[in-house]
């Protein structure tokens, strides 16, 4: 057995009122108009394709003339036709069809492309009154087992829009990445950190509309827009795209009707995001975890460490959300307590005994190796990342080394700084084996730490080998046959638009040898 079930705080149906306050049932079928007059351009928010396989790939758009109010279409379903081609020209189709814009779903459109040709490049497009959308370019995983040169996979995450211009993504795009992996925080719900280059337009989203505007205004930035038309993206969330440090279905403020502003919150990243329609369950939840094959190269396993945990360990007087505590916070070392929740440390564990493949990457939010920092009270965890959590990170460690899992890679972000670290089998035991290696990446716009904190927890824990939270931008990762290349990618300034590019650090990991080393 993989850990305890979790204590039963709520039952089906109180969810299940919630999601249905939240309106988050399928949407009712409607005629579609197949040539409506739009006012402005409908394509506002661009396109994104995402979770491809070696036959297909979601493609994503939103009709929205109206971005920052209600979307601008009223009730009318609209029929939007899709093209993927081998070429830009789209001169060759590769596949067609119509999709139906609903506005129970903000008139976005997911389409399950399939009957594509494995590790290949295609272009794709959205048709709709006469207007045609940008078009994007995607690409489709090898087939299983096939033999494959290279994954070069750009990790992102925390795109704060008022603290920065989001010029790390359109040098992502330069870089031409296989995948993006986007592992968490593509919006903010509230406004915070200093020197604001925009504002948000409107306040703390709560309700689905007002999530839905702050979704449009995040997609409306050209930089972001291109990021997603270049490559398809894998992607998880971590607290930010519902409400700061939430737990599960507890919010920092214990407000009473949290689960309905997490349904209305995990509707809206639905709708503007290019994830499959099969990630919505009967109950509520939505399913983002899952494994994605990259031939006999790579598996890609993405976590969801927010759904599903225990609520934060020790928090302080009247709240929930993070903290950091000292020894004396003897619930942060229960057994029992998850991040991932059984079901999803169950489906890890067998799906790590499945891979087949040379590097195991595991994608998910935030910090795996412990952080811990010493102090004159003795040393100090934060409560909201692995740290506040030791047992649930000991059994993932367990799975790793049950499956004999090759090559293990962690990927994370959250914390908005580089971390560049070995993982030992124990945790904080620098004698124990390294067996498995870690890239933490830092934030696109979101402020960081700054250098004394950063060197107070490199100096804590000699099994981080790079550590800085000063510059924004993103982990550049080339996985081959015999090693796995890592360059951290920062941008001059997020404070100005159109600034440089540069790597301030490089990494190697050896097949066969787990642990970073300098490259
Ligand atoms: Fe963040
Ligand atoms: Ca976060």
């Amino acid at each position: 057995m993989i850990g305890p079930a979790r204590p039963h705080r709520r039952t089906f149906l109180a969810r299940a009122l919630a999601i249905a306050a939240a309106g988050f049932t399928t949407p009712r079928s409607v005629a579609a108009i197949g040539s409506p007059r739009f006012q402005s351009p409908p394509f506002s928010l661009g396109v994104a394709s995402g979770s491809p396989t070696a036959d297909g790939v979601v493609l994503w758009t939103r009709l929205a003339p109206e971005p920052l109010g209600d979307g601008g279409l009223g009730d009318e379903a609209i029929a939007v036709r899709w093209e993927i081609a081998h070429d830009e020209r789209f001169a060759r189709i590769a596949r067609r069809g119509t999709a139906t814009a609903e506005p129970g779903r903000a008139h976005a459109v997911h389409v399950e492309a399939d009957g594509l040709e494995p590790a290949r490049d295609y272009f794709y497009r959205f048709l709709a009154g006469g207007e045609a959308s940008p078009v994007g370019r995607t690409r489709t995983a090898p087939a299983a087992g096939a033999r494959v040169a290279r994954l070069r996979l750009a990790l992102a995450s925390c795109q704060h829009y008022e603290q920065g211009w989001f010029t790390a993504h359109r040098h992502l795009v330069a870089d031409a990445p296989d995948l993006v992996a986007f592992v968490g925080d593509y919006i903010y719900e509230s406004s915070w950190g200093r020197e604001h280059v925009r504002k948000h337009h409107i306040p703390e989203p709560k309700s689905l509309s007002a999530y839905r505007q702050r979704y449009a205004q995040y997609k409306s930035d050209p930089d972001l827009q291109a990021a997603h038309a270049a490559a398809p993206w894998l992607v998880t969330w971590d607290d930010h795209e519902v409400a700061n440090d939430y737990a599960d279905d507890r919010g920092q403020d214990l407000a009473p009707d949290f689960l309905a502003r997490r349904a209305a919150a995990y509707r809206a990243f639905f709708e503007h995001l290019p994830i499959r329609p099969s990630v919505l369950r009967p109950d509520g939840e939505v399913r983002l975890y899952g494994a994605h094959g990259w031939g006999s190269l790579a598996t890609l396993l993405v976590l969801d460490d927010r759904q599903y945990r225990a609520h934060q360990a020790c928090p302080r007087p009247g709240r929930g959300g993070s903290n950091t505590v000292g020894p004396d916070c003897e619930e942060r070392e229960a057994p029992g307590r998850t991040l991932l929740g059984a079901a999803q440390e169950r489906w890890l564990d067998s799906a790590l005994a499945d891979s087949k493949a040379r590097w195991n990457v595991i994608v998910q939010q935030t910090l795996f190796a412990t952080a811990g920092r010493d102090t004159g009270k003795g040393r100090v965890h934060w409560t909201d990342g692995w740290d506040g959590y030791p047992h649930a990170r000991a059994r993932l460690l367990d799975s790793l080394a049950r499956a004999e899992a090759a090559n293990p890679v962690i990927l994370g972000g959250d914390v908005h700084a580089n971390y560049v670290c070995d993982v030992h089998r124990e945790a904080g035991r620098p004698g124990s084996p390294v067996v498995a290696s870690e890239f933490c990446g830092t934030s696109i716009t979101s402020q960081g730490p700054d250098g004394k904190r950063t060197n107070a927890v490199r100096e804590s824990n000699p099994h981080i080998h790079f550590a800085d939270g000063t510059r924004r931008g993103y982990v550049l990762l080339d996985f081959g046959p015999e090693a796995t290349r890592a360059k951290l990618r920062v941008v001059d300034t997020v404070k100005q638009p159109g600034a440089g590019i540069s790597t301030i650090a490089s990494f190697a990991v050896e097949a066969g040898r787990p642990g970073v080393k300098p490259a």
